[in-house]
């Protein structure tokens, strides 16, 4: 965590939210996107996922985007690989956080990357061993992530235990960390405060600092304040909420970053991003994709009348 910052905001939205949605971004696009979020103070984009173009044709410009972020001094370049090819191609390009998902459902497993869970592991194990022969000042920051840990669409409930079993499984596979993920937006924050303490009695409390939330049910941001209170500190969100749910009409993708970072400033935490260049990059977003709906309360409401930001407060070494 940087000095300057209490929470550590990653904006997902060039992968998750554009992933999710028909419209291909044209990469000049993503790349002035990127450079705004970078330009406002976020410190880490998930810029892309190395799936091949058939799969995702959204997303088949992710290293070109690595190479562009990788450019923008002290941004944190990530990327989503899911299988050892894309990990491959994500070293290649010289991504500094490989983020791998592994359902804790299995069924969601099968049907999302066509491999149980020995397959998944055996295939994370390989990865492990390309990213931690490395050279150290090489390596890529390896995240295992629990995708569907609350709960499955196709399984219905997941079994807390087996999040465990899995997250354990992940460290023995050479994972520097493993992630929380909220893919369904089931989680709701008691779940979300008991398995977070769970996880880090299985796996150590700094081998488990991050979660990804959905709002689908409109309880993103009230599981972000139970993974904050209970000691979290970095969190996904995605720029109006982009992706959405096809099934849930109305419903946003990720945990919304303008409203996120509302809350957490107005809650007296840094998050060192400035709101104004946020409202900004949401402007530019919309232009470039003018038929998505852009989701997030605070955009349309506006901000508080004397509202003042944490970050912006005296001490903080933003200081105005
Ligand atoms: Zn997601």
């Amino acid at each position: 965590m940087r000095a300057d910052r209490d929470v550590l905001i990653s904006e997902v939205g060039p992968r998750d939210g554009l992933q999710s949605i028909q419209a291909i971004l044209p990469t000049a696009a993503k790349k002035a996107w990127i450079s705004a979020a970078a330009a406002s103070g976020i410190a880490e984009v998930e810029v892309g996922s190395f799936v091949p173009a058939s799969v995702l044709p959204q997303l088949a410009d992710t290293a070109e985007l690595v190479a562009h972020g990788r450019g923008i001094s002290g941004l944190t370049v990530a990327v989503l690989v899911p299988n050892f090819k894309g990990a491959q191609a994500a070293v290649a390009a010289g991504a500094h956080k490989i983020t791998v998902p592994l359902s804790v459902s299995e069924t969601h497993s099968l049907r999302n990357v066509r491999r149980n869970h020995a397959q998944m592991l055996d295939e994370i194990r390989r990865i492990g061993e390309l990213v931690n022969a490395l050279p150290e000042g090489q390596r890529p920051h390896l995240e295992g992530s629990l995708s569907t840990a609350f709960g499955c669409t196709l399984e219905g409930v997941v079994p807390e235990k087996r999040v465990l079993e899995l997250a354990v499984a992940l460290m023995e596979a050479g994972c520097h960390e493993v992630g929380l993920s909220d893919t369904t937006g089931y989680a709701n924050p008691a779940q979300v405060r008991r398995l977070v303490r769970a996880l880090w009695s299985a796996v150590g409390r700094h081998q488990l600092s991050g979660i990804h939330l959905h709002n689908t049910r409109g309880l993103g941001l009230a599981n972000a304040v139970a993974a904050l209170e209970v000691g979290l500190n970095t969190f996904d969100a995605s720029l109006g909420g982009l992706g959405g749910c096809p099934f849930a009409p109305g419903a946003s993708g990720n945990i919304v970053t303008e409203d996120l970072v509302f809350m957490l400033e107005a809650m007296g935490l840094r998050t060192g991003i400035d709101y104004a260049a946020l409202l900004a990059q949401r402007a530019l977003l919309q232009q470039a994709l003018p038929a998505e709906p852009l989701y997030g309360m605070v955009p349309l409401a506006g901000l508080p009348l004397g509202f003042q930001p944490a970050s912006a407060s005296p001490g903080s070494s933003k200081g105005s």
